[in-house]
């Protein structure tokens, strides 16, 4: 069958609401290239949304996910256990706290994994509230999408949401929603939970968790001030508020550590993975130290499917290659190469108003003009559906959809990375013409 059959069976019998933004369609991918059902070669900077710091099919994956298929694909851990879960498990932990006692718990998706470390920090402090933030994605379940900001098309019309659920703003210094400037503002938006958050809106004692991402990734790539996660951990210390860090999209490299609270010096109360964690096999994992987590009693949480035999070993192979290949240290140098060049751009196009990014973790904001910094979603769609064309796959990004970003596979080589960068030099030129 060709593409536009394809596209158009598609269009005919799977949902609108699962949005394509580019009709693509891929037959097979290795790295960070994919080649099309009619055998064009695209480069993928876009890794399935996160998904492939370790690139498409490598290997050792592929290896142990068929050496898995075929001694058994699944027993339920609830009933009969196996060691694939126990040793991913025990490779989590270690990696989140070498010292203190960490657990691990499995399931099946980012969001799955949002709604258990609610569900676990709500049954551990015996507390109702949730704070979170502007700008934020935590998935599309009912507390997942509770938790997310951006309204449509993410939570209009499905109301109603979880209670409980207070938002302020992020440190999201291009568009401060005080107005201030960094440093001078002295991350007021942190200070404002403690100041006023607690006296106008939720008490402290009736607050669970805070749940933020280090970078906020579906948000529009926004990198807070250094200092506002140590912040928002004096916070949580202060108040016995169980601090949540949703490293769905920053986990596993991206950012150049191999989690992006590492920049900060804070440590997780319960971080929750995905995305990268298991190169495309569908699992997700909630960590967290031992007290809280095993405050849940037998039968609290748990799933069918969740930490599958196969997606577990993938995940073990995961983890050896980001550390065989040297993928975090690759990260910074990959970042460093496409900050140089959104830069460049900025210098030139008006329309690029801000340039942000840690580790390979970077994106421009889209702007009608730099000096008004009014969003301009449809040029960096139209940016982004040009590199397409010209066999690049980029993504856009944040509440008002006008941020372009990568999220290239770390496996990328030099010359691809080059290549793609043309091609999106290229893209950008073409909308001043
Ligand atoms: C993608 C994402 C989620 C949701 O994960 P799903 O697997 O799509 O449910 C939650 N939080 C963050 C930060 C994400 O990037």
């Amino acid at each position: 069958m060709n593409k536009s059959e394809l596209v158009k069976l598609r269009q005919d019998h799977v949902v609108k609401g699962v949005y394509t933004l580019l009709p693509a369609m891929i037959a097979e991918a290795k790295g960070a290239v994919v080649r099309d059902v009619e055998g064009k070669e695209f480069l993928d900077f876009s890794g399935g949304i996160g998904v492939l710091n370790v690139g498409h099919c490598p290997d050792e994956v592929v290896e142990a996910i068929r050496d898995q298929a075929g001694k058994y694909l699944h027993s339920c851990f609830m009933v009969q256990m196996y060691e694939p879960y126990i040793a991913l498990a025990k490779e989590l932990n270690e990696l989140v706290s070498p010292i203190s006692p960490m657990k691990t718990m499995f399931v099946n998706s980012g969001a799955e994994a949002v709604e258990n470390a609610v569900k676990i920090a709500k049954y551990h402090t015996r507390r109702p509230g949730i704070l979170c933030f502007e700008n934020a994605f935590h998935g599309r379940t009912a507390i997942g999408m509770s938790l997310t900001s951006k309204v449509k098309y993410y939570k209009y019309g499905f109301w109603p949401f979880s209670p409980e659920v207070y938002r302020v703003p992020y440190a999201y210094c291009y568009r401060c929603s005080y107005n201030l400037t960094y440093p001078s503002c002295n991350i007021y938006c942190a200070e404002f939970i403690s100041e006023k958050f607690f006296d106008l809106y939720a008490a402290a004692e009736s607050i669970a968790a805070i749940i933020i991402e280090p970078v906020e990734g579906e948000g529009g790539f926004i990198v807070p001030p250094k200092e506002y996660l140590g912040r928002l951990q004096n916070i949580c210390k202060d108040h016995g508020i169980v601090l949540i860090i949703d490293e769905i999209q920053t986990g596993f490299g991206r950012t150049g550590k191999m989690f992006a609270y590492e920049h900060s010096g804070v440590e997780p109360d319960i971080l929750i993975t995905a995305k990268s964690l298991a190169a495309g096999m569908p699992l997700a994992a909630v960590t967290g130290k031992a007290e809280i987590m095993d405050s849940v009693e037998n039968g609290g949480v748990g799933g069918t499917f969740g930490g599958n035999p196969v997606c577990c070993r993938a995940g073990l192979a995961v983890l050896k290659i980001l550390k065989e290949k040297r993928l975090v240290e690759r990260a910074n140098e990959i970042g460093k190469k496409i900050m140089e060049k959104f830069h460049s751009f900025s210098e030139k196009y008006p329309f690029v108003g801000d340039v942000r990014g840690l580790g390979a973790m970077n994106a421009m904001e889209i702007v009608v003009d730099k000096k008004k910094s009014k969003p301009d979603g449809d040029l960096a769609k139209a940016v982004v559906k040009r590199c397409y064309e010209k066999g690049l796959i980029m993504l856009t990004a944040g509440g008002f959809s006008n941020v372009i970003r990568h999220l290239v596979p770390l496996v990328v080589t030099d010359e691809q990375l080059e290549k793609g960068l043309k091609i999106l030099g290229e893209a950008m030129a073409e909308q001043v013409e």
